[in-house]
């Protein structure tokens, strides 16, 4: 734990010691390297074909992100049939199903792929599995985006199971023949209640090759562990629709934070949650940028906490490389600068 800052405990009026008012902050928290390839992505394709740059649906679900992009040009669509013929489209974080792709080629958009290399990977598991005849459990969240794109990959072999209570109604055709591949953005512990009760009713069920629950999410869930026993509050900075944020709120009140709370902007924060409130944990989830964070910060030491301990569980440094085809565009743009 490394104490970024160190405010003085002021008596209280009968001469005891106050409580020292202090923060939390969980590390490593906000953007993941899939969303700044994502955001970026959208950036770089309005730098080198002007806007407006088309994208379908939020490219990573944060408000404050979207907005900004739309200042810079981008126009948020839910479905390609809004995108003008021939205009570019950028695919989000989440990925997309092929009936999307399909959809897009009919209307000849110019298509930018930011799909999380690591939402890719789980559609690839899922096609081979398909390919080898398996059913498919796909733990995650039916409607979420990603969910719907995986799903699309092998409709005829993949059934959703949205929790462990939905295991009771699953059905497959060769129970020697399945296996679980799961959402990224998953609470770590409820996928494994559910996978345990899968096991029990499938004694056969294969695992997935590697981790589907992405570096990024199980690290947040690891820091905000290791904060909320000691949380009065924990507040959770990140968006309604964000898979991972709220399962940051879901994950501390479970390991022992008093309350939990997820607000998009610091100015959502209730003051009336700070009653009795000696110690906050402060989080975010992969989509928000560090800049509401600190907000959330300055917020609370206009309110006397002041005192910042950074508690770090674990060090990143992944990135990854922007989409091939936007590559090319930046490529072929610097060459024809050049003449
Ligand atoms: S949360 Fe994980 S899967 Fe989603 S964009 Fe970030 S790294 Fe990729």
């Amino acid at each position: 734990m490394t104490a970024s800052s160190i405010a003085s405990t002021a008596p209280t009026s009968d001469g005891a010691p106050a409580a020292t008012k202090r923060v939390l902050l969980a590390s490593p928290r906000g953007y993941c390297a899939g969303v700044d390839r994502a955001v970026v992505a959208v950036e770089k394709a309005l730098e080198v074909h002007g806007a407006p740059v088309y994208v379908r649906k939020e490219i990573v679900h944060n408000r404050h992100v979207v907005t900004s992009l739309e200042n810079k040009g981008a126009i948020f669509v839910n479905e390609t049939d809004a995108v003008p013929e021939g205009a570019i489209v950028i695919f989000s974080a989440h990925g997309v199903s092929p009936a999307v792709r399909e959809a897009a080629d009919r209307r000849l958009l110019k298509t930018i792929d930011a799909t999380c290399p690591l939402v890719t990977k789980v559609h690839k598991e899922a096609v081979r599995f398909a390919d080898g005849d398996f059913d498919i459990l796909l733990i995650g969240h039916t409607g979420h985006e990603e969910v719907e794109g995986t799903a699309g990959e092998a409709p005829e072999h993949i059934q959703i199971v949205n929790s462990p209570d939905d295991v009771d109604n699953i059905e497959v055709r060769d129970p020697d023949k399945v296996v679980w591949l799961s959402q990224t953005t998953l609470s770590v512990d409820e996928t494994m209640e559910t996978v345990r009760r899968l096991r029990q009713k499938f004694p056969n069920l294969q695992n997935p090759p590697s981790d589907d629950i992405c570096y990024a999410t199980q690290n947040r869930q690891v820091a905000v562990k290791k904060i909320a026993p000691e949380a009065d509050l924990v507040i959770v900075v990140g968006s309604r629709n964000s898979s991972n944020s709220v399962r940051l709120v879901e994950v501390a009140l479970e390991y022992g934070a008093q309350a939990s709370y997820r607000v998009d902007f610091a100015t959502e924060i209730d003051e009336a949650w700070l009653e009795g409130v000696n110690t906050v944990g402060v989080t975010s989830g992969a989509s928000v940028p560090e800049i509401l964070v600190q907000d959330v910060l300055a917020w609370l030491a206009e309110r006397g906490y002041g005192q910042t301990e950074e508690v770090v569980t674990a060090h990143e440094d992944l990135m990854f490389s922007l989409p091939r085809e936007l590559h090319r565009d930046i490529k072929a743009k610097a060459k024809a600068a050049q003449g």
